[in-house]
């Protein structure tokens, strides 16, 4: 097939040849980058597969069980070939944990007692937990329930603020929370190896003191994950890069014998633990999303970089920039007007295989003081490791987009978004 036939499929998608030829030459730039990104995912590749074959994983382990799921030897293998991957004594992986919110919520709860003291080294913490924290107040925080929260702010540049962290270091901090995502923040996202310093700091400060990394968006993006740089327990979301796309819900929790047991007993009940809780037949699809999970986050991140490869040329300033490392799959594209962001995501959702039809509109959030656009069209509801893009419609009209199960379903999307902001006179190629 010549490169005609192949303009011509995606010209039957919608995009113009010139559209086209401009994302192509951004391809040939790309060449070593995309390279770096399938190297780390053939060394996360043999990871995963490693642990599958030391656990001897068997269709046995395939077998659906219900009811309390006594002897479950599918989910305590699965359990086993996460902690291998994660390089942790154990793990819990669960479709009983119902979002990545859901796990650090059991992960935070379970080991802050009454009278104990969170931190975040990192600034603020995602959107959702100001709740679970009681920085908002709600009814069954952590706040009502005694437990206290402290927080040292990055330094303006995005660096840690060392002498800051070491004055909120107290008699009661107990755990320290590391955020490795910027979410849905300006701030950089972190390296496995920035948080590894971190958490020898954090030590040195205070030997004893247990420590958490939210590990949602960064799984499988480096060799490394923060549980090899001394992580308590790493944390995250089965619809985000470790399902694969593939599991329909689900959140694990990777990390010591004694936190994760604690976890266990937090989730289903003091003295049964891990003991309970069956798995519902979806056990394929959590094995086999881990196993495609190295290579769609790899697919992913070609997204990420071809997208800023794309739009920073045109003007639109993005977050990472083109040409930085990447240490999850979130990409900012700073669009800088409302339309602009409605046509963008006009573009993501008329590339989705399921709902490509509808048209994205604003909508009010809680928790949000701007509309928001959402688009995705997605197998699972809310995957965001399927092609996905949204924000909050006010200054500076930025979209946040992530995923894509495979390279060439993001890059139909991301040039997708480009031919709408072009219709529209939105932006010019160069
Ligand atoms: C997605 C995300 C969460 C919360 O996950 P949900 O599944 O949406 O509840 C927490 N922290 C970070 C950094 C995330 O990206």
């Amino acid at each position: 097939m010549d490169e005609q036939e192949l303009k011509a499929a995606y010209g039957r998608l919608g995009i113009a040849p010139a559209t086209y030829d401009y994302g192509a030459r951004v391809l040939d730039g790309l060449r070593g980058r995309f390279a770096d990104i399938d190297r780390t995912a053939e060394y996360n590749q043999a990871k995963v597969l490693d642990a599958m074959r030391r656990n001897r994983v068997s269709a046995a382990h395939f077998a659906a069980t219900t009811g309390y799921g006594y002897n479950d030897d599918g989910r305590d293998t699965l359990e086993r070939v996460y902690a291998d991957v994660f390089r942790t004594e154990a793990a819990l992986v669960r479709p009983q944990i119902t979002c990545g919110t859901h796990a650090l919520t059991v992960a935070l709860s379970a080991n802050l007692l009454p009278g104990d003291e969170l931190l975040s080294p990192v600034g603020a913490p995602y959107d959702t937990l100001e709740e679970v924290i009681g920085i908002r107040d709600s009814r069954c925080s952590l706040k009502e329930y005694g437990v206290s929260y402290a927080q040292a702010n990055l330094n303006p540049d995005g660096t840690f603020n060392y002498p800051a962290i070491r004055a909120a270091i107290g008699e009661r901090t107990k755990l320290i929370t590391i955020q490795r995502s910027k979410g849905y923040d300006t701030r950089p996202s972190f390296s496995v190896a920035q948080i590894g310093e971190l958490i020898t700091f954090c030590r040195s400060v205070k030997p004893d003191v247990k420590i958490m990394v939210d590990n949602c968006y960064g799984e499988f993006v480096e060799p490394l994950e923060p549980s090899d740089v001394g992580a308590d327990m790493v944390v995250g979301s089965l619809i985000k890069n470790p399902g694969g796309g593939l599991a329909p819900i689900g959140g694990y929790i990777c990390g010591t014998a004694e936190c994760v047991e604690r976890c266990a007993y937090r989730l289903s009940a003091p003295g049964l633990g891990q003991e309970v809780g069956a798995n519902l037949g979806l056990m394929p699809a959590f094995y086999q999303g881990l196993f495609l999970a190295p290579t769609v986050t790899a697919g992913a991140l070609k997204g990420a970089v071809f997208a800023a490869s794309l739009y920073e040329p045109l003007g639109f300033r993005c977050v990472p920039a083109a040409a930085e490392p990447r240490h999850d799959i979130i990409q900012a594209v700073t669009l800088g007007s409302a339309a602009a962001m409605s046509a963008f995501c006009a573009g993501i959702q008329s590339a989705a295989p399921v709902d490509s039809y509808v048209t994205p509109v604003p909508g009010d959030m809680p928790g949000y003081d701007a509309p928001v656009i959402m688009a995705a069209g997605a197998f699972v509801q809310g995957s965001s490791i399927e092609l996905s893009a949204d924000g909050p419609m006010r200054p500076p009209y930025a979209v946040y987009f992530q995923g894509g199960l495979t390279w060439y379903h993001a890059k139909t999307g991301i040039l997708l978004s480009l031919q709408k902001l072009l219709d529209a006179g939105l932006a010019q190629l160069p």
